[in-house]
This record gives C-alpha cells, structure tokens and sequence, in this order.
C-alpha cells in the first residue's frame, strides 16, 4: 500500500482488528519514509446478482445491459453520459437490493432513463421489456408519453 501522503511504498501494518461487526477488516498502517500514519479499510466485495423471471439467479453483466440499451437505441445519438448514467443506477440499485436484483427492476431503472432521455429507444426498448401483445400496449406508451 502506497502512502497517501509521501507516496512512498514502504508502508507497514501496525494494527489490524475487525470493524463494522466483523465485515471489515480496518488496518492502522505506519509509512516508514514519512512516519505518518493512516487507515484502510478492507471488506468482502459482494457479486451483484439478478433475480431473472424463473426465480433464477445470474452475476449482473452490465455489458449486457448496456448492449440491450445500445439494440434499444439503433444508432440514435445520445451523450454517453445517458447510459453511464442509467448503468449507475442499475449498479447502486443492484447494491441497495442484495442479494439480488429482479431482472423487471433491471428493466424498470432502463426504461425511466431511457424515458428521459429518447422516446424512440424507450418504446423500443418497452417492446421488448413489457412483451407487448400487440398495436394497442403500444399506443398505451405512446399515450403515456404524453402524460
Ligand atoms: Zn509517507
């Protein structure tokens, strides 16, 4: 661990004990170029899980969300800050939800922000999320833009 301070790399552990209930590990470390001393934290990271339609769990790909948008989007221009954007919010909420995620929540956080961002990716992208049955769930989106 480098030092935060000095940037030098000869830092050493002076303590180590449990915090946060035992899910961390926190660490008083001692920079041997320097003498300043800092703390760092160490804890487990957790897989983001999805809970898919059949009960079913999968590890969150967020590149295959982020392709799903991309299909949505059809070569329509949006500023890349669009889908960063929605793919952050999948990410906390997939963190907020653990241990897993429903995949119609998944779906749900991309159609709000495609909402706000083209019409034309969000009815797409609808189409294929809400398994429209025909012309008239259609007409319903294209109403509801409107609202
Ligand atoms: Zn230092």
């Amino acid at each position: 661990m480098r030092c935060p301070f000095c940037s030098a790399d000869d830092t050493r552990v002076i303590d180590s004990r449990p915090a946060e209930a035992g899910k961390e590990v926190r660490r008083r470390r001692l920079c041997a170029n320097c003498n300043q001393r800092f703390t760092t934290y160490e804890r487990a990271e957790l897989p983001l899980l999805v809970r898919k339609r059949d009960g079913t769990t999968e590890p969150l790909q967020v590149e295959k969300v982020e392709s799903g948008i991309e299909r949505a989007l059809g070569g329509r221009m949006v500023s890349d800050g669009v889908i960063a954007g929605i793919l952050g919010e999948v990410e906390s909420a997939a963190r907020a939800a653990a241990p897993a995620i429903s995949s119609e929540e998944v779906g749900r956080i991309v159609l709000e922000g495609l909402k706000e961002a083209d019409e034309v990716a969000y009815l797409r992208f609808a189409s294929v999320y809400k398994n429209f049955q025909g012309a008239q769930d259609f007409e319903k989106e294209m109403a509801a833009l409107d609202e």
